[in-house]
C-alpha cells in the first residue's frame, strides 16, 4: 500500500481517539495559534485502540530483535506497553523519568532499577507518542548509548517535526505538521471564532490573554 494512503489510514485512528482535533480553534503551548491540535493526553483514552497502534510499530520494527522498549511519560509507556506486546522479541518495557542527573540538573534518568535489562550491547527501541522538538528522544539515546547499548529505532505516533534526524531509523504512523499564527495575523481571530479553552494553552478554562470580561459564574 502507498505511504501516503496508509498515512492517512493512520491518521484515522488518532482521530478516532479524539486527539486529532480540527476545525476549531486553539492556543498552542508556543502561544500562537493553530486550526488543528493534537492532544497526546487523548491518544490513549481507547485501549482497543492504543493496541492497535502499538501493533503497527511493532510489525514495523517486527524483523529487528529487541531486547528493550523504552519510553518516558505516562501516555508514551501506555503505547510503549503495546508495541512491547506486540513485538515477537517479547522485550522488556522501560520507563525513563525526571530526575537529577550527573550534575545535579533535572533531566531524563533511567530509574537504576532498569539498568540490569538495558545492558552493554542491547538492542533498544524508542517509543514516543508525538514528537515536537525530538529532545526527549535524543535523551532517551543518550541514556541509551551511555550504558553501550544500541538503538534499533524509534517509532511515534505523530511526527510535527518533519525533516527532523536522529541517526537511526525513525518511523511514524503520521507526519504532520500544520500552520500556525500570531495572534495579530490569526485569521481565524479575524473571523471571531471562539477560542477551545477545553484543549491547548486555555486547558482547564484559563481566561484567554485578551478576554472581554464575560466572566463565568461560579467557581
Ligand atoms: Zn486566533
Amino acid at each position: 500500500m502507498e505511504a501516503e494512503v496508509l498515512e492517512r489510514i493512520n491518521r484515522g485512528i488518532i482521530l478516532r481517539t479524539g486527539a486529532y482535533l480540527t476545525n476549531d480553534h486553539f492556543i498552542i503551548s508556543s502561544g500562537r495559534h493553530a486550526r488543528e491540535y493534537v492532544e497526546k493526553r487523548l491518544v490513549t483514552t481507547e485501549p482497543g485502540f492504543t493496541e492497535g497502534l502499538g501493533d503497527i510499530i511493532a510489525t514495523h520494527y517486527g524483523a529487528s530483535p529487541v531486547d528493550v522498549v523504552l519510553t518516558s511519560g505516562i501516555g508514551a509507556s501506555i503505547l510503549g506497553h503495546c508495541v512491547a506486546r506486540a513485538h515477537p522479541s517479547r522485550p522488556k518495557l522501560l520507563y525513563a523519568v525526571k530526575g537529577k542527573g550527573r550534575e545535579g540538573k533535572t533531566e531524563v534518568v533511567l530509574p537504576p532499577e532498569f539498568f540490569p535489562f538495558l545492558f552493554s550491547g542491547s538492542s533498544t527501541l524508542i517509543v514516543e507518542d508525538i514528537l515536537t522538538t525530538g529532545s526527549t528522544i535524543r535523551s532517551l539515546i543518550r541514556l541509551v548509548e551511555e550504558r553501550d547499548g544500541r538503538v534499533v529505532g524509534i517509532g511515534t505516533l505523530w511526527n510535527r517535526s518533519a525533516g527532523i534526524k536522529f541517526g537511526c531509523p525513525f518511523f511514524a504512523l503520521v507526519t504532520k505538521n500544520f500552520p500556525t499564527y500570531l495572534r495579530e495575523e490569526c485569521p481565524l481571530c479575524r473571523k471571531g471564532v471562539p477560542l477551545n479553552t477545553q484543549y491547548g494553552g486555555l486547558a482547564g478554562g484559563a481566561a484567554p490573554k485578551r478576554s472581554r470580561g464575560s466572566r463565568r459564574t461560579g467557581s
